[in-house]
């Protein structure tokens, strides 16, 4: 008895855990911009089925771009970098979804484009690490930390797209 009334009570749980909806931090870099690749890598991320919530073309201070990468800091590259990410304008997005964060890097590609799998963005549309033409956030909580960044309340919608019943039962 004991045994069973266990199991309803963890098996929920779990799932709920396994459910949890995150948010990722999408941007189109400089080079994807002047590249003409904007409409492309958004529609990847739209048509795999997950939910818009922010975007904007934005010229991002060299302040920004540092603490964006702030990780990074010490590496030789982290001038570059900088550079690199301020050299023209992004497009910044906040898309939600279970899963979207790994799901995202899967669908963007290994950081060397010249290593990421053909079908991915940087697998098909890049090929050196300084012109990758986009980033994603590597964990929910960077998520999270770099949407509060990017964006500025009252930039972000919360909506339910008419296609929600056909994307998930
Ligand atoms: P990712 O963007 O795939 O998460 P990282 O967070 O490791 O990769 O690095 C951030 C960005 O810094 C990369 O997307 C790439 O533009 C640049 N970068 C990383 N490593 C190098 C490198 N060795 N040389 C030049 N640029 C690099």
């Amino acid at each position: 008895r004991g045994r069973r009334a266990r199991t309803r009570i963890f098996l929920p749980h779990l799932v709920a855990a396994m459910e949890e909806v995150e948010e990722t931090y999408i941007m189109v870099k400089p080079d994807g911009v002047q590249r003409g690749l904007v409409g492309e890598i958004i529609s990847r991320f739209e048509k795999k089925g997950f939910l818009l919530k922010g975007l904007k073309l934005f010229q991002c201070p060299k302040e920004l771009a540092e603490e964006h990468y702030k990780d990074l800091k010490g590496k030789p590259f982290f001038p570059k970098l900088i550079d690199y990410v301020t050299s023209g304008p992004v497009v910044c997005m906040a898309w939600e979804g279970v899963g979207v964060v790994a799901s995202a890097r899967k669908l963007i590609g290994a950081t060397n484009p010249l290593q990421a799998e053909p079908g991915t963005i940087r697998g098909d549309l890049a090929v050196q690490m300084g012109r990758n033409v986009v980033h994603g956030s590597d964990s929910p909580e960077n998520g999270k930390r770099e949407i509060a960044l990017w964006f500025k309340e009252g930039e972000l919608c919360s909506w339910v797209p008419i296609q929600a019943p056909w994307l998930r039962e």
